[in-house]
């Protein structure tokens, strides 16, 4: 069959990093932002207004990790070391690695799919999401900050496409959000919406992924 599913390409937070939600400012966001404000005693806006537009930049790779750890070190009246720390700790304290999913993506692995991710970072929370033991048995990391762009950006899509050497009809493109799987679609891509485990293993085996 042409368009038999060959590679498998994951989304990392809310997917493999499974962050804990709260509200805040009556926004839907993952606790590692007001556990990094309270640790440098400032409040969640001003964390926020700290990291502004530098934040956004680094996702896309458009500022070098030195230069953005130095602005928002400055911002926050912190050492860039200390905020280095604070931030990393944060991010690994505030995620919880989805074990199980790992180990269903390298049964996968095994069985004769190739397994990829395409996630959005910036420099620091990949530092402390994409743990290298983990992602090195993955066929190909696409990581936004280092590629110089994100999701929803069809480029990003391509690229992995490229690197796996699969047509988009032989993929399968799995996020939690919505806006992400969109692009994916278009290019003729299969998608999952995850939302949890059990549901994505029982949508899997609909599309004959097993
Ligand atoms: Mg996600």
């Amino acid at each position: 069959m042409v368009n038999k599913i060959k590679a498998i390409i994951f989304d990392v937070g809310g997917v493999f990093a499974l962050g804990k939600l709260i509200i805040a400012n009556n926004k839907q966001r993952n606790s590692v932002h007001l556990d990094i404000a309270k640790k440098l005693k400032i409040s969640l806006d001003q964390w926020f207004d700290a990291i502004d537009t530098t934040y956004a930049k680094t996702i896309e790779g458009k500022i070098s990790r030195a230069k953005a750890l130095k602005i928002i070190s400055k911002n926050v009246k912190v050492s860039t070391k200390k905020l280095e720390k604070i931030v990393l700790k944060a991010y690994r304290k505030n995620f919880k690695q989805n074990k199980r999913l790992y180990k269903f993506a390298f049964k996968l692995k095994k069985r004769g799919y190739k397994i990829a991710i395409l996630s959005d970072q910036w420099y620091l929370s990949k530092e402390a999401l994409i743990i290298p033991k983990l992602y090195e048995k993955f066929n190909e990391v696409v990581v936004s900050c280092d590629v110089g762009m994100r999701k929803p950006n069809p480029k990003i899509y391509r690229l992995i496409l490229q690197k796996l050497k699969v047509p988009a009809k032989q993929a399968l493109f799995i996020d939690n959000q919505e806006w992400n799987l969109k692009p994916a679609e278009k290019l003729g891509m299969k998608i999952i919406l995850f939302k949890n485990n059990k549901q994505l293993f029982k949508q899997l085996e609909k599309l004959g992924v097993k």
